[in-house]
């Protein structure tokens, strides 16, 4: 049971009476009428607290691990399918799920019920817009089969659940859901709204997700990855609205010369200095110019193109009759920004050179969390891990960086910031030299909770709320008292005993 107890969150006093491990529907329905509260786990590799249990039974979906044969645009799947054998097992079908996070060992369950997000939002959008269809146990072991657009809510504002045990007549929160791209704050709730969507997102607290149906799309060919040093914030963001710019052009027009990117992912001066006290420069053999004052990494998608084709490209891009290439096009952004001549090109089919890209800025928040175990080892065991997962219209994003620095510098915080530009969506993260660093940054992060939502954004990006007492907090701050009352009475509606996920979102 030990391996169950804890999650990536690291949260403490993980406990539980039994791990439950259901190869079926009718085992998950099983478990739900044992009467004891259930935690459904699957990678817990949530970084809120979500995965640890807190007494009763882990229900986890290791076995739950079907992939049925996909069709061109579909395939059901067990929610304890790990993401990177999905990718794997859907490339031999030439198929692609292309909303999954950073992280390909997280399971289909989780991500639903978290509504991951990766870097690819800025294209792709969320989980959520990815789920069709959900196979869900209530507690009480009702079994909900549901498909996108049969259940719409309508005026009443309530959906009736309808099962063995009765019906259960669930009143949908009326508060309103910042408008941004990607939200994991506590229950969806929207004018119109899809009964499958109350499950996305609801972080195990409404049902146990046994199996669900996934939107695919073929798998894209040419995939190019960028990493060019920027001189300082104000002209990366420049950078990222003219690529943000130019490929919903392209999106919209199907010009074939377009550019099309998917996603850009920042890193800030403080995470080039760890790259560099870390060695990950030269582990990744990646250099960057000593004027850089961040990192930014691109992903370009690009038609089928051979190598020697990229390269006679990328030398003829900046000629008076350079091609009308994509990847011309790219190069010609990069050089009007000045940035083209210190970019590194991974070039599609130059897995290594990628995987190499993709390894520095998956090195920060490793070197991140390492320090932070040393801390907390080294200086006082109350240190974890201190970081805001909130997002903002991309417009606003320069304004929520200044909010950041004021806020975390006007407490003396040492802070390292990464994440997703292209969404307007990073990670500041303390790097905490004392307990004193913690508690300051816990109260600079409610701080940034408020200014966030006055800029239209959300304190909750993609990790969801959990067991976590500040993003509840932030939660609570997002939709007031009564927000949370509402959502209270949702769960009320489907779990009345509160089994499930006790204490996950808000206190029961
Ligand atoms: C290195 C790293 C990188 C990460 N990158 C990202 C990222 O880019 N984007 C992002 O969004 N997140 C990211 N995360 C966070 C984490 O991977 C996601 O939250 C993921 O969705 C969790 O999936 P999991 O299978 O580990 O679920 P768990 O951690 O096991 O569970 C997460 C939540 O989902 C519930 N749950 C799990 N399975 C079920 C089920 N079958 N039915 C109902 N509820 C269930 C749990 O009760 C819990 O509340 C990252 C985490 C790490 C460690």
């Amino acid at each position: 049971m030990a391996a169950h107890l804890e999650d990536a969150a690291h949260y403490p006093g993980g406990q539980a009476d039994v791990v439950a491990r259901p190869r079926t529907e009718a085992d998950v329905a099983a478990v739900l009428t044992d009467g004891r509260p259930v935690l459904a786990v699957g990678a817990q590799s949530s970084l809120t607290g979500g995965a640890t249990p807190a007494g009763g039974i882990v229900l986890a979906s290791s076995r739950l691990t079907t992939i049925e044969p996909p069709d061109a645009h579909h395939v059901r799947v067990g929610a304890g399918v790990v993401l990177g054998t999905l990718l794997e097992d859907l490339a031999t079908h030439g198929l692609d799920f292309p909303p999954v996070p950073t992280y390909l060992g997280a399971t289909v369950g989780g991500i639903i019920a978290t509504n991951a997000a990766g870097a690819a939002t800025f294209k792709y959008g969320t989980t959520r817009e990815w789920v069709e269809g959900l196979t869900v146990v209530l507690a009480g072991g009702d079994v909900l089969d549901i498909t996108r657009g049969a259940h719409v809510l309508d005026d009443s504002g309530t959906f009736v659940v309808e099962g063995p045990a009765g019906s259960r007549v669930v009143p949908v929160p009326t508060y309103v859901m910042p408008d941004v791209v990607k939200r994991s704050a506590g229950y969806h709730a929207a004018p119109g709204m899809d009964l499958v969507d109350l499950f996305i997102g609801a972080e195990g607290t409404l049902g146990v997700i046994v199996s669900a149906v996934l939107r695919l799309q073929p798998l894209r060919a040419g995939l190019c990855y960028a990493l060019v040093p920027v001189s300082d914030e104000p002209r990366a963001l420049a950078l990222v609205a003219d690529l943000r710019e130019a490929s919903r052009q392209t999106w919209q027009s199907h010009d074939a010369a377009g550019i099309d990117v998917a996603a850009i992912e920042h890193m800030d001066d403080r995470s080039l200095q760890i790259l560099r006290e870390d060695g990950a420069d030269r582990k990744y053999e990646v250099s960057w110019p000593a004027s850089a004052g961040l990192l930014l990494l691109i992903q370009l998608e690009l038609p089928l193109l051979t190598q020697e084709d990229a390269y006679e490209q990328i030398s003829s891009a900046l000629d008076d009759d350079g091609p009308d290439t994509p990847l011309a096009r790219f190069c010609r952004v990069l050089d009007h920004h000045g940035v083209l001549d210190d970019a590194e090109l991974a070039l599609p089919g130059d897995r290594k050179r990628a995987e190499q890209l993709l390894g520095v800025r998956e090195a920060v928040p490793a070197g991140v969390n390492a320090r932070v175990g040393r801390a907390k080892r080294d200086l006082d065991g109350r240190i974890a891990k201190t970081a805001a997962d909130m997002v903002v219209p991309f417009e606003k994003f320069g304004e929520m960086m200044d909010i950041y620095r004021a806020g975390f510098a006007r407490r003396g915080l040492d802070v390292a910031t990464w994440g997703h530009v292209s969404d307007g969506n990073v990670h500041p993260n303390v790097l905490p030299r004392s307990y004193e660093d913690v508690e300051a940054g816990k109260a600079a992060i409610l701080e940034f909770g408020v200014e966030v939502a006055r800029l239209g954004g959300c304190p909750l990006a993609e990790h969801g709320v959990g067991r976590h007492p500040v993003k509840q907090a932030l939660l609570r701050q997002l939709y007031g008292d009564e927000g949370i009352e509402q959502m209270r009475r949702v769960k009320q509606a489907l779990d009345p005993q509160g089994l499930l996920a006790p204490g996950v979102l808000f206190s029961t």
